[in-house]
């Protein structure tokens, strides 16, 4: 991490850290690129006297140069990076014990729903899936085996927003860890842990690899005793992530900042066209005032992200229709990097979802908006609307 102490660190600003933190230059070569360490095992100055690394799964210099990056974007006094965003969230179950339950926000992304409630619930740990924007009901009618409270906000696919702050008030009233996953938005726009989380996760895949070429997944957490617990995990279950998998990870970081400016201001055009649209029935982007998460976004959040989701009004076969009709939007699943993605998540992304309480409703259609040029977007969009949508 350089000379400086954890203090020096956090005052610098985002870019900064992003850039800098854990990427000091290669101390025998120079080099200012942080080498991809292919080594699995390293040579021990005496029996039991390593340098810091042993064996590749237990430790990785590429690996750790990722972990104190994005721990130290998410402010967070630890970092774990994985081999996907599911292989992370599958180790922080680990922590809960049979029995305990979870708790999971009524709308979340399909991949969670499946290991939770296929998974993990026939292991003997249950769920149950909430209303997280009713904290009164979340305190009332709170069971009393819950371990865990699991969040995304912004949701997906609908891009709802929770109250990080209060939903952590009410379940550490009542020990339970609050876990968010904070994909949608990046340490950039929003930090759960200053909010009160206990746990973040990140699809690594998503805005902070940003280039749709590598599959990852991260923790951070601030306690200590957790972070003990989560690296066993990691070691002991084996979910790592190649070195040059974190190389391209670390890489997509250092931009993320500029990316995700760029991400914001095109979803303001295109939520600006379909706004006006005759062939557009609700606009889901939680800066718009009606939006049901808009004032916890405004509250949590720098800005409000680069992923739109809309429903039309002809229904389900126009929305169908829609999303394969655009040009520069690629039909296709996944979000967060540099090209614009268009979907229709009932029949793509949430499909193991459905027939469940987390459905999704069959006429909406998810886009993540990329840092192409906004004009060329929104031509795109309006004509596929114009051509498709009625
Ligand atoms: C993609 C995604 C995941 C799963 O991550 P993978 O890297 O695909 O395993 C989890 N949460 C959200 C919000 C996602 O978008």
């Amino acid at each position: 991490m350089g000379d400086l102490d954890d203090e020096q660190q956090r005052e610098r600003g985002f870019s900064t850290r992003a850039i800098h933190d854990g990427q000091a230059p290669d101390p025998t070569t120079g080099a200012v690129v942080t080498p991809i360490s292919l080594s699995t095992t390293f040579a021990q100055d005496g029996v039991g006297q390593h340098r810091g690394f042993e064996y590749s799964r237990s430790g990785n210099p590429t690996r750790h140069a990722l972990e104190a990056q994005v721990a130290s974007l998410e402010q967070a006094r630890h970092g774990l990076a994985f081999a996907s965003g599911l292989a992370a969230e599958d180790t922080i179950i680990r922590l809960l014990r049979p029995g305990q339950r979870i708790l999971l926000g009524n709308d979340a992304y399909g991949g969670t729903f499946r290991l939770i409630a296929n998974v993990w619930s026939p292991l003997g740990y249950p769920w149950s899936a909430v209303d997280l924007t009713d904290l009164d009901a979340l305190a009332n009618d709170w069971p009393d085996d819950v371990g865990m409270v699991w969040l995304e906000t912004p949701t997906n696919p609908l891009l709802t927003c929770f109250d990080i702050e209060a939903i952590a008030a009410i379940a550490h009233e009542r020990d339970a860890i609050v876990v968010v996953d904070n994909t949608f938005a990046t340490p950039f726009l929003q930090q759960p842990l200053i909010q009160g989380a206990d746990v973040v996760v990140h699809s690594a895949t998503k805005y902070l690899g940003g280039h749709s070429d590598v599959v990852g997944g991260f923790v951070a957490v601030d306690d200590d005793a957790l972070e003990e617990r989560l690296r066993f995990h990691q070691n002991a279950a084996g979910a790592v992530p190649a070195p040059f998998d974190c190389y391209l990870v670390l890489r997509g970081v250092k931009t993320l900042a500029v990316r995700m400016d760029r991400h914001c201001e095109n979803a303001r055009a295109i939520v600006d066209l379909l706004v006006g649209h005759p062939a557009v029935d609700r606009v889901l982007y939680p800066q718009l005032p009606d939006h049901p998460g808009h004032k916890a976004a405004a509250k949590q959040m720098r800005d409000f992200g680069g992923m739109v989701s809309f429903t039309v009004r002809a229904g389900r076969d126009a929305a169908m229709r829609v999303a394969a009709s655009t040009s520069v939007f690629t039909l296709a699943e996944s979000l967060g990097a540099v090209e614009s993605l268009i979907e229709h998540p009932g029949a793509m992304t949430h499909a193991s979802a459905s027939g469940s309480p987390l459905e999704v409703p069959d006429d909406l259609i998810r886009l993540s908006v990329g840092i192409e040029d906004a004009a060329d977007l929104v031509t795109d969009l309006g004509d596929a609307l114009d051509r498709a949508g009625r």
